[in-house]
């Protein structure tokens, strides 16, 4: 995604750390209520998970806490098409989500009635229904839900779109600059990167995995576990899935693109580390992904994979967003952490720029609250 970035300005009202999803929708937000914003990051933006992410936006994978915060994000998403003026690939074909043995059918029935508390649209199939609508699903699916709600939308779409509208909103987008030091200053902060440094009155830390080494920078904890997750996708194909396929017990993400390619995804794990920076696919693993994805879709046998990666998804340990402002400082932000962060980042953007502009969020975000392992650290020192 080679383009020319802005050079590094010496100050800014809104400093964003990261130029991934979470970084881009924040800064879509504020720009287009008249922020100054200037979005830094250590490499080229959407070059890590944002950009490596299968782009699935489901509901029914959700859990609980979070159900509202994806509610609200798909129509973001949907939104995002008429408000950026270009596509972000965005489909909403609705979600099958299978079991393949009776206790994983019992499973995925609890999980449909929690969700259905929760205000989702989510259907019971049985065996025979299921395979009515989806003639197509193998022969050891035995029952599913549907969510007309769940879809996609394509990462390699959304990057672009998103960057372009960023810029075009008045944001300013400096590249190659890693955040290696946030000092505190009377009226803010200041940022020293690989590319000078930068004050800033509102400092909102987007960094992904890179969010815990800059929350230590503020005396703040945020624990993150990185996952090393795999993905590929197919040969083109003639028509074949017209869902978004999830499973309730065997980790599997399934789509097909408007240009008849399939993601095959789910969140199996590969090797290496964040540390180490590796992220490399593991084989074994990667056959079992095949595996579950061609029981559960037996015509995906006839198609070959063009090409297999992984990337990192920087997971809090409670799996919930880190998501407001942070303990100790009243004007710095962030937003990491969320399993499932692509499908939540509009939402985590615009609830940001709420609390930012008004100091309330149109969303109940206190079980987000990105002080919560500083408390139990800060608990554990003092008993
Ligand atoms: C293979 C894979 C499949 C996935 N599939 C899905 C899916 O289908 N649906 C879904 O909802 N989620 C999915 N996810 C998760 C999703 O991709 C992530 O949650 C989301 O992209 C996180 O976005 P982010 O902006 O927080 O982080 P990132 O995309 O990691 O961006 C953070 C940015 O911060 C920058 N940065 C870090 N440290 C610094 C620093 N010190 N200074 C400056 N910049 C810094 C990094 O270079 C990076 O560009 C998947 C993840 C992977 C890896």
């Amino acid at each position: 995604m080679a383009t020319d970035w802005d050079t590094m300005p010496t100050n800014t009202e809104i400093a964003i750390i990261g130029g991934g999803v979470a970084g881009l929708c924040a800064a879509w937000f504020l720009a287009r209520a008249e922020h100054q914003v200037t979005i830094v990051e250590r490499a080229e933006p959407w070059g890590e998970a944002s950009g490596a992410n299968a782009g699935t936006l489901s509901l029914q994978v959700k859990i609980r806490p979070v159900l509202a915060l994806a509610h609200r994000a798909l129509l973001l998403w949907e939104e995002f098409e008429a408000t950026m003026g270009t596509s972000v690939g965005f489909a909403r074909p609705g979600g099958l989500r299978v079991a393949t043995s009776d206790a994983l059918a019992d499973a995925l029935r609890r999980s449909a009635d929690r969700q259905r508390e929760e205000g989702c649209d989510t259907q019971w199939l049985d065996r025979d229904a299921a395979h009515e609508l989806a003639p197509w699903l193998g022969p050891s699916v035995q029952a599913a839900t549907l969510c007309h709600d769940d879809g996609f939308s394509s990462p390699l779409l959304a990057g672009p779109a998103l960057i372009d509208a960023v810029r075009r909103a008045g944001a300013k987008l400096v590249s190659n600059a890693a955040v290696d030091a946030v000092e505190r200053q009377a009226d803010g902060f200041r940022l020293v990167t690989t590319d000078g440094a930068i004050a800033c009155k509102i400092l909102v830390i987007a960094a992904g995995p890179g969010t815990t080494r800059i929350g230590q920078m503020l005396g703040v904890n945020l624990p993150l576990y990185a996952d090393v997750d795999m993905l590929s996708v197919t040969e083109p194909a003639p028509p074949l899935l017209d869902r978004v396929v999830t499973h309730i017990g065997g980790v599997l993400s399934l789509k097909q693109h408007p240009n008849g390619t399939i993601l095959i995804g789910g969140g199996w794990q590969g090797r290496g580390g964040y540390r180490s920076g590796r992220k490399d696919i593991d084989h074994d693993r990667f056959v079992q992904n095949l595996r579950v994805a061609t029981e559960t879709v037996p015509e995906l046998r006839r198609l070959r994979i063009v090409r297999a990666w992984a990337g990192f998804e920087a997971v809090a340990p409670d799996a919930l967003p880190y998501l407001g402002r942070l303990p100790g400082d009243k004007n710095a932000y962030v937003a990491a952490g969320a399993r499932g962060g692509y499908h939540l980042a509009p939402v985590q953007g615009l609830l940001l720029s709420e609390l930012i502009r008004d100091g309330a969020a149109s969303l109940p975000i206190s079980a987000f609250d990105p002080g919560r392992y500083t408390a139990i650290v800060q608990h554990a020192r003092t008993t």
